[in-house]
């Protein structure tokens, strides 16, 4: 198991708005040392909670079911929203607080 201890937060050399709420994406966090966004990789909107993948040039596009296949529900906890998958924070153990924005 990761150690979820680690999270550092990192501004993205692109912006990009979530392909649900439009809001601006514009830093990411993640747990791991050194590691940086790529095409493929995932990530949440803090602000909707909607799953979403990077693709080209870091553009932010929804995933699918197929993206999702080989990922567990230990990794990413998550549940369908009016058809978008979102992720699933109490599950997670993670509570939102406005002020973290
Ligand atoms: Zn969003």
């Amino acid at each position: 198991m990761k150690d979820k201890s680690i999270l550092r937060s990192e501004v993205l050399h692109v912006e990009s708005n979530c392909p649900h709420c439009d809001s601006k994406i514009n830093a990411y966090a993640c747990m791991e040392e050194d590691a940086h966004p790529k095409e493929g990789d995932f990530n949440i909107c803090v602000y909707c909670t909607t799953v979403f993948k990077y693709g080209p040039d870091l553009s932010l596009v929804f995933v699918t079911d197929e993206d999702l296949e080989d990922v567990s529900e230990d990794e990413l906890p998550r549940r369908k929203e009016n058809g978008r998958v979102v992720a699933d924070f109490e599950k997670m153990g993670v509570i939102l607080h406005e002020e973290s924005f």
